[in-house]
């Protein structure tokens, strides 16, 4: 067993650190969070630190990092923002992902370059508003007319509405076959019949998370991303690496959280002494430690697995409806530590909770993950329904 990182992964965090620090400084991070956007600066300098294209093949602009790697450059984002690695996981990781593993060359070849040189992004558009956990009973339609898909229904609750400029679509192509029956599609956001609009989320605010409706829809066939009917099996393998990742940069913005409650309760003084001294202050601080430590190990040998090209689906899904509960509890606690300074806005403890809840909730919640454990670990005969 080697649980040490290689020593240009050790480099590469090191630059991803020295990248954050200079690019995601807290007044810039306040700002986007308080406008519900991102700088344009921002994607600039993702894209000339390659982190805009980090999991993406080189022949389209992207590093081509393995997994591990691209863990290492979330985890550390997330210690100074959460939406900063976020982004890069919807947009680089799942959306442009799925293009990059199914799409058809000329649609690579096209799109891609725009994303891993930061001036386009993507999002992934598969929850409705009547269904989201049951995403194989999704209503969009897509259907053959003409010499194009012809799509109608309504995608809600997505991430990056009103930021991407295309989005991964989910529609059904053949109704009748349920989740076999669903197939995915590039939507360029400037296609006629296309209408958005953004909620005002309490957290993950420059996600921009919103709905998007579809009326006739025309997308030529080149636009069917992987084969007909294969969509639902593409997004849910894709899930299972974005969900690692996001439970990863739960960790990541956790841990910054903690560090800073420790620096607080190292020089703030109570009865005669630094609070640290308390045992209950310090134990506290050791029990989040010790379990975002032995969190942390379960993703990186997630990644570690899908690096392998072992199956990983169990431990992403281990993975996900564990680390974000655990990272929100972590991150209540820090700001209990620090007391009522940390109730603010003007402390970045808050700004954290409220990020970090979202995951809770966004790529499937800890009820389904725990299902697919179930299903993985117990054999499909347990799955409580077909
Ligand atoms: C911040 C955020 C970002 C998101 N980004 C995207 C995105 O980019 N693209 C996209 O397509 N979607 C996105 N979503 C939607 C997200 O994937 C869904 O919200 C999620 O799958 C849950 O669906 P739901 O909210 O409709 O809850 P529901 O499916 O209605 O579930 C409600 C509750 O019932 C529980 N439940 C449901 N079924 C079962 C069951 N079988 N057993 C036990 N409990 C069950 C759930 O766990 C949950 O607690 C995002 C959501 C959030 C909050």
């Amino acid at each position: 067993m080697d649980f040490g990182f290689t020593e240009e992964q050790q480099l590469f965090r090191a630059s991803v650190v020295e990248f954050a620090k200079r690019e995601l400084t807290p007044e810039k991070v306040k700002n986007w969070d308080r406008s519900a956007s991102f700088s344009p600066e921002l994607f600039e300098k993702l894209a000339q630190a390659g982190l805009a294209g980090i999991a993406l093949p080189q022949e389209y602009g992207g590093q081509g990092a393995d997994s591990v790697t691209v863990g290492i450059a979330i985890e550390e984002l997330a210690k100074f923002d959460f939406n900063v690695a976020n982004l890069i996981i919807i947009d680089n990781v799942l959306s442009a992902g799925i293009l990059a593993n199914y799409g058809r060359e000329e649609l690579k070849q096209a799109v891609l370059p725009q994303i891993t040189s930061g001036k386009k992004h993507m999002g992934i558009a598969l929850t409705e508003p009547h269904t989201g956990s049951d995403a194989a009973n999704i209503k969009t339609i897509a259907k053959k007319e003409d010499g194009f898909y012809v799509l109608n229904g309504e995608k809600a609750s997505v991430s990056m509405v009103g930021l991407a400029s295309y989005f991964v679509l989910f529609a059904k192509t053949a109704p009748e076959l349920g989740s076999k029956g669903i197939s995915a599609f590039l939507l360029p956001m400037d296609a006629e019949g296309v209408q958005t609009y953004t909620f005002d989320d309490f957290g993950y605010r420059p996600l921009k998370r919103g709905g998007i409706s579809l009326k006739n829809v025309k997308l030529p066939f080149q636009n069917l991303i992987g084969q007909e009917n294969e969509g639902f099996k593409i997004v849910m393998k894709q899930f299972d690496f974005s969900k690692t990742l996001l439970s990863l940069a739960c960790i990541g913005t956790a841990l910054a959280a903690l560090d800073d409650a420790l620096s607080y309760a190292k020089q703030r003084e109570a009865f005669g002494r630094p609070i640290l001294k308390f045992e209950a202050v310090q134990f506290r601080l050791v029990e989040h430690y010790t379990l975002l430590e032995a969190a942390r190990l379960l993703c990186y040998k997630t990644l570690w697995l899908r690096d392998k090209g072992l199956p990983y689906t169990k431990e992403a899904a281990m993975c996900k409806w564990w680390i974000p509960r655990l990272c929100v509890e972590a991150i209540h606690d820090a700001i209990i530590t620090i007391g009522n300074p940390a109730y603010s806005k003007d402390y970045p403890q808050e700004k954290r909770l409220r990020d970090v809840m979202g995951i809770e909730i966004g790529d499937g919640t800890a009820d389904i993950q725990k299902i697919v454990v179930a299903r993985e670990a117990f054999g499909r005969e347990f799955v409580p329904y077909k």
